[in-house]
């Protein structure tokens, strides 16, 4: 019976990077903090980089790829991405060699060695942006971030997966309310093609919870217009008020943006 890791190296508006094993398979959701920054997170839980598979890509900001070419051309680490997300970002990571550059294409899923792939379109205002559901055998892990809206689509993608990391990015009122912020900064972040408030988060819970989720990760964090506290009091909150409770129905926490997560192990279910 195998067993499946994942670990919010990193997870904010500043930078993501998210570790995932099943079987022998190791790799990363995006690697958007210097290269120095994830050979540390990923030391500080016991992985070597020259261990990892390859790195999946979700998109171009630079909050997901700040590191993808150094540690790609360093440890020989093959990067996926979609061909929008390739043509978006080639300029941004310096040279990838041929043979380390993987295209892939929403909706069409395949294997990273143990760990099977599904990529899936993230209404999102990149040029080919995608969520992942990674399964390891009857176990799953799906990963939504970058959302302008929780839409019935994504559901269906990540719906019944053990383990799910959503994004909980700001408080709509922080975000208005925020001086630095242009006029057209916040309605990018609050369009429908920006990022998902702590409240459609908490919505969006409601449901996946209801269809079998028992772990649920609050993620992507905007650093000036939300606060880990408050974005765990708003889901906790309306989950009550359903009549689920934290820590008894199901697994709630917050991935930080600077502080390397728990290594959650999720285990499969015995057939008896
Ligand atoms: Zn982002
Ligand atoms: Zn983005």
């Amino acid at each position: 019976m195998s067993e499946m890791y994942f670990c919010p190296l990193f997870s904010g508006s500043s930078g993501n990077a998210l570790f995932c094993q099943y079987g022998d398979t190791r790799l990363l959701i995006d690697a958007g903090k210097p290269g120095r920054q994830i050979e540390e997170a990923l030391g500080s839980i016991g992985v070597a980089p020259e261990t990892l598979d390859g790195v999946l890509i979700t998109h171009e900001h630079s909050d997901h790829i700040h590191g993808a070419g150094v540690i790609s051309r360093k440890y020989k680490l093959p990067l996926y991405a979609t061909s929008g997300t390739w043509a978006a970002m080639e300029s941004k990571i310096g040279k990838i060699a041929p043979e380390l550059r993987q295209e892939i294409q929403a909706g069409r899923d395949f294997y990273l060695g143990d760990i099977g792939v599904a990529p899936f379109p993230i209404p999102h205002d990149a040029a080919d942006p995608v969520g992942f559901r990674l399964y390891g055998g009857s176990l799953s892990v799906s990963t939504a971030t970058d959302l302008g809206h929780f839409s019935r689509f994504v559901f269906d993608r990540i719906a019944g997966s053990d383990l799910i990391l959503l994004e909980s990015n700001h408080d709509p009122d922080l975000l208005r309310a925020n001086p630095h912020y242009s006029a057209q900064l916040k309605a990018r972040i609050l369009g429908d093609h920006g990022h998902l408030s702590n409240q459609s988060c908490a919505e969006a819970l409601l449901s996946l919870i209801a269809a079998g989720t028992g772990t649920v990760l609050l993620g992507h964090l905007s650093g000036e217009n939300n606060t880990p506290e408050l974005a765990r009091t708003v889901s906790t909150e309306l989950l009550e008020r359903e009549g689920i409770r934290t820590g008894r129905d199901v697994n709630l926490s917050v991935a930080l943006r600077d502080r390397v997560g728990e290594v959650y192990i999720l285990r499969e279910k015995s057939e008896n």
